[in-house]
């Protein structure tokens, strides 16, 4: 279990562990680390998750809610 963030480890996961990260807002980047923010906990990215763990960082729950609202006006579904 030592290479959790590598490989086969996060083949299994949502775009292979893949995404936009909500802090930098860098784009296909490996969103592999949590961190809680108070009650929320958030995906973040290897970079943001040092600079968060330093201090140098800081995550706001505005960060932890979702870019994208969810569609919900989808139709024609089978
Ligand atoms: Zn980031």
């Amino acid at each position: 279990m030592s290479k959790a963030h590598r490989g086969k480890g996060i083949r299994d996961q949502f775009a292979r562990g893949r995404g936009t990260c909500p802090l930098c807002g860098r784009s296909n980047v490996k969103i592999l680390y949590e961190q809680e923010a108070g009650e929320v906990k958030l995906k973040v990215c290897k970079t943001c998750r040092a600079a968060v763990k330093h201090g140098k960082k800081a995550i706001s729950a505005q960060s932890a809610a979702p870019a994208v609202p969810p569609a919900e006006t989808a139709s024609t579904a089978g």
